[in-house]
């Protein structure tokens, strides 16, 4: 077992000790099957929130009204939840209420893939109550129960379907992909914040390749934002990530806005859809200026200067994209740039206004982005001197 496994043991057998069941749970006990490294235990148990809090001394209440207590161990955190069933489902999205349940076996049927629905026993016995190991052994993505009705209760589970395959390698089964291409419509009354979550795991996967081309074969992608009717070339695209992954999310998002082949200015509309972090779209933006400057031709130091610290993203999407463009060449170039910002610059406003008596105001702004420019451009040393002699020669032309 790996040390995630063995350092939370105690908790088990805590739990077990105390009269009831406990097991680990979800993609940590499928990934550790596969040989993969796990993040996050997850512990799921029969024991009531309420008893949970009175076996252990240290608990946390994150999500109490789901059954989720948190016990705090040596410096862990173990999310635990007890059984449950999610019933009446109205709007195609979470349960209206959770049942608490002490049986194990109904606690697994409302998971959604049959390799996310294990149970690993404290003393190593796998419970597998749907064939969940020949799936792992057949690298199969197949729903537990029926497809259909698992999709009509919670419509994420098709998006997870094809977030799972890229990042396994796994094929959908036959009668879940039908059923995805059936109900892909019922994506339109889940969150973008989920969606976006899900969507961004499959990008980051290693069969990205495969999953996109699945996603536009079942015609998810028109209900997703920004997608609908788009004419991207799918089959050149998934011949661009065969055998690529994709680093972060920065990169993915910059590819695929780029391969969308969207202007600096809709970038930002299509982000914003998605509901993307401010941050995460000022970096994409100054990626994809330069990489549609370079997609027709010669770039300057200037644009390279601009880009800034979304210069390693930016590279990276460079090479994964169809540009014969060289970008260790330009990752020299970069690096070889006499400033990286204005704060390297040998001069500033308080320079400016002291040796040439300027008052601050509009001119001065522009003057300072002269400097700047030349001093990219290499037409001027970044030295002090050399720069204030080249304002005062900058501000006699223009009188
Ligand atoms: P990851 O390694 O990315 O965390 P995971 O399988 O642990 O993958 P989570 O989203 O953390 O995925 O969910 C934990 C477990 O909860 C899943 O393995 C699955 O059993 C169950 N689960 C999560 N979301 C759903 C859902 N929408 N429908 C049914 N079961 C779900
Ligand atoms: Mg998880």
């Amino acid at each position: 077992l790996p040390s995630e496994f063995t350092a939370a043991l105690p908790i088990l057998e805590k739990i077990e000790q105390a009269g009831y069941e406990a097991y680990f749970v979800g993609g940590s006990v499928r990934d550790t099957l596969l040989g993969k490294p796990i993040h996050d235990v997850d512990i799921a148990t029969s024991a009531f929130p309420e008893e949970i809090k009175a076996i252990f001394d240290r608990t946390i209440d994150t999500g109490i009204q789901h059954g989720t207590v948190m016990i705090l161990d040596h410096g862990q955190g173990y999310e635990t939840t007890t059984f449950r069933t999610e019933s009446t489902y109205t709007d195609f999205r979470r349960p209206d209420e959770v049942t608490f349940v002490r049986s194990l076996a109904e606690d697994l049927q409302r998971r959604d893939f049959t390799i996310n629905a294990f149970a690993l026993k404290a003393d190593g016995e796998i419970i597998d109550l749907f064939d969940g190991l020949t799936d792992l052994k057949n690298k199969t993505l197949r729903a537990v129960g029926s497809p259909e009705e698992r999709f009509h209760e919670d419509a994420l589970r098709m998006m997870r379907a094809l977030r799972f395959s890229s990042q396994l390698s796994f094929e959908i089964e036959p009668a879940t992909l039908q059923a995805i291409q059936e109900n892909v419509a019922l994506l339109k009354n889940i969150a973008i914040e989920r969606i976006n979550v899900e969507f961004t795991k499959m990008m980051l996967g290693s069969a990205v390749w495969y999953a996109a081309l699945e996603m536009i074969r079942v015609g998810m992608h028109n209900y997703l934002p920004g997608l609908q009717d788009t004419d991207i070339d799918i089959v050149g695209l998934a011949d661009l990530l065969k055998g690529e992954q994709i680093s972060n999310e920065t990169v993915a998002w910059m590819f695929l806005v780029f391969e969308l082949g969207l202007t600096a200015t809709d970038t930002n509309g299509f982000l914003r859809l998605w509901k993307h972090s401010n941050d995460l779209i000022k970096q994409v933006r100054k990626g994809i200026h330069l990489l549609n400057e370079l997609r027709l031709g010669e770039v300057s130091d200037w644009d390279l200067y601009e880009v800034g610290d979304a210069i390693e993203p930016t590279l990276e999407t460079l090479a994964l994209s169809e540009l014969m463009v060289d970008d260790t060449a330009l990752r020299t170039r970069y690096a070889n740039l006499t400033i990286k910002n204005k704060q390297e610059l040998a001069i500033n406003g308080g320079i400016l206004a002291s040796e040439l008596g300027l008052k601050p105001g509009p001119v001065f702004g522009k003057l300072l982005q002269q400097l700047e420019m030349q001093v990219v451009g290499g037409q001027l040393k970044n030295e002090r001197a050399v720069l204030i002699e080249a304002a005062q020669k900058l501000i006699v032309t223009k009188k």
